[in-house]
């Protein structure tokens, strides 16, 4: 059997049978793929702390057509996540994104901008960046790049373009102008707005650094909330967790 060989991002993993564990990875290639690690939970494995959430590896694995879920035959580490677990906030925020990019990557098909946005947002993580900025910005992007986002620029009910002061409609799950807008309508603040303009322009790292004050990139998670619900019907399993780290942060 020939084995494929991609590199990856590793998003979920749990024990299964005596000593083996289940794998969830995300690749460019082929977006979200499941496998097994067999021996992986054994103290020698050959897989050592490469199999851990967001670890960045090159990975090998065999595919057979009778079976939907693939065998890995090798990891080989890239960047590890370990000096980010250290900091308590760091590390459940990468949990949250972890579990954000599992929910909305999609299975067996290309998904080379979410694997961008995990690496690039794992990265920011990993050198420090404030959780907060970086959070809002890896919920908006991937419902962005999922379709869900509605568009900034053209109201949903007219397609006219877009003024100040922004509009959301809670029931049309869009953004709406003055003239559409009804009561289920509300207005989102213009540095709120400047910041949602900011990060579909900016990659993560420079998002951060110039980085809105916590109550507007707050007022961006509620709207990634609201859409992010919306699309779902429920919430992710880590979101009240990271409420309560970044509560106490
Ligand atoms: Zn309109």
């Amino acid at each position: 059997m020939k084995v494929e060989r991609s590199e990856a991002i590793i998003l979920h993993t749990w024990p299964a049978r005596e000593r083996d564990k289940m794998v969830v990875f995300l690749t460019p290639e082929h977006g979200k793929r499941k496998a097994w690690a067999y021996g992986a939970r054994g103290i020698k494995s050959r897989f050592g702390a490469a199999l851990e959430p967001l670890a960045k590896v090159r990975i090998g694995y065999v595919e057979r057509e009778s079976d939907e879920v693939l065998r890995i035959e090798s990891v080989d580490l890239i960047r590890s996540l370990f000096p980010a677990q250290q900091n308590l906030v760091s590390s459940v925020a990468a949990t949250y994104i972890a579990e954000l990019v599992d929910t909305f990557a999609p299975a067996d098909d290309p998904a080379e901008l979410i694997y961008r946005l995990l690496d690039r947002t794992t990265e920011a993580l990993l050198d420090g960046a404030p959780a907060l900025a970086v959070i809002a910005y890896a919920e908006i992007w991937m419902l962005r790049l999922g379709g869900i986002f509605p568009s900034a620029k053209t109201c949903i009910e007219c397609g006219g373009s877009l003024a100040r002061p922004l509009r959301f409609d809670e029931r049309l799950q869009g953004f709406i102008c003055e003239h559409c807008a009804g009561r289920d309508a509300f207005v989102v603040s213009n540095e709120a707005a400047d910041a949602l303009d900011a990060l579909f322009r900016q990659p993560v790292a420079e998002f951060v650094t110039r980085a809105a004050p916590a109550e507007v990139l707050l007022e961006l998670r509620s709207l990634a909330g609201l859409v992010r619900r919306n699309f779902l019907g429920h919430e992710l399993k880590s979101f009240d967790v990271l409420a309560s780290i970044l509560g106490t942060a």
